[in-house]
């Protein structure tokens, strides 16, 4: 028979320190626990999409009132994006994000509303430690607007919020626990086929169908799939298709999302050409962010400019990025040489 111990505690302080420590946090988070159920379920009720989060911030920083927490709003010129500080600014630092944007027609399937209430619960429950002098440091909760796609946390990091951290922290709710896990890159690719508007039935030689060539890319991109290497994936929607019947269309819109191991296996994925740009296709007018990306270095037909049969066709891609479902270190993108 085996017998086996917990590595011993370097002194007895240390574990009456920790005890204390953690009877405190447990005590605050049992306190809070119906407010931040409330919260979840109320963020749950009113979904709001990325960037457009204006209801779900006023909720934040209600409730981080109720608790003496003054929310900073606006970070990184976006206006849904929020920070709130607790503790010193010497010792280590430590960043809480949270996610709380909802998914279009879908409402909160991710559970980004989960992911607020719990971080928000973690600053709440630490702020009275690092006040007080118990724990060393200082913590920030962030929060990270339009992660279902908007790219919130890219922005943020091109705006420096993330800057002078010691470490990040989330938690994501899934269908398994797990402290880490391996994700993908995941790039964006809009692209835009114009072309000429004419009568489909009473003069359609004068017209160039944008639907067309947007079908014909697809497909392409559908035969390609048998030629990219196994942990790569590409899948798209029609966002546009036109309006009627009986007008050609003159202009179609195809969205793409392209995933891969690593950063770098992803910009070998990448359109050849394109200029691209990253996060924020959705800011609301008046935000401050600017766009900005990575150049692309290998061929896919997925972007490329290129003339299609039936008028131009030309693509505007985000930077590679990471998702809550695509997560992997993201090296800052390079400026685009200009704007698509
Ligand atoms: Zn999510």
């Amino acid at each position: 028979m085996t017998t086996t111990h917990n590595p011993p505690l370097d002194t007895e302080l240390e574990a009456a320190t920790t005890t204390a420590t953690e009877a405190a946090v447990l005590t605050t988070v049992e306190s809070l626990a119906d407010e931040l159920d409330a919260f979840s379920h109320d963020l749950h009720a009113h979904p709001e999409v990325g960037f457009y989060e204006f209801r779900t911030v006023r909720r934040v920083a209600e409730l981080l009132a109720r608790h003496g927490v003054t929310l900073e709003t606006g970070v990184g010129g976006i206006p849904t994006a929020f920070r709130a500080r607790a503790g010193s600014d010497e010792g280590p630092q430590v960043v809480i994000t949270a996610e709380y944007d909802a998914l279009p027609g879908v409402g909160h399937g991710c559970g980004h509303n989960v992911i607020a209430a719990s971080s928000i619960g973690a600053f709440l429950a630490l702020a009275p430690l690092l006040a007080d002098g118990r724990l060393p440091g200082g913590v920030t909760l962030l929060g990270t607007p339009a992660e279902e796609g908007g790219g919130g946390k890219e922005l943020l990091i091109q705006a420096g919020a993330f800057d002078g951290f010691d470490a990040s922290v989330m938690v994501h709710p899934g269908e398994l626990d797990a402290a880490a896990f391996v994700a993908n890159a995941k790039r964006q690719v809009v692209a835009t086929f114009r072309g000429k508007a004419a009568h489909a039935a009473g003069n359609p030689q004068l017209g160039r169908n944008a639907l067309d060539a947007a079908v014909t890319a697809y497909q392409a991109v559908a035969q390609l799939r048998q030629h990219i290497v196994d942990t790569d994936r590409v899948h798209g929607v029609f966002v546009e298709g036109g309006t009627r019947p009986n007008i050609v269309p003159e202009r179609a819109v195809l969205e793409f999302f392209l995933r891969s191991r690593t950063v770098d296996s992803i910009l070998e994925a990448s359109p050849s050409g394109s200029r691209t740009r990253s996060a924020g296709r959705h800011l609301p007018p008046g935000s401050r962010s600017t766009w900005s990306g990575t150049a692309s270095r290998s061929t896919c037909p997925t972007g490329s400019t290129a003339r299609s049969p039936s008028g131009s066709w030309r693509t505007r891609s985000r930077g590679a990025t990471s998702s809550p479902s695509s997560r992997t270190p993201v090296s800052r993108p390079a400026r685009p040489t200009s704007a698509t």
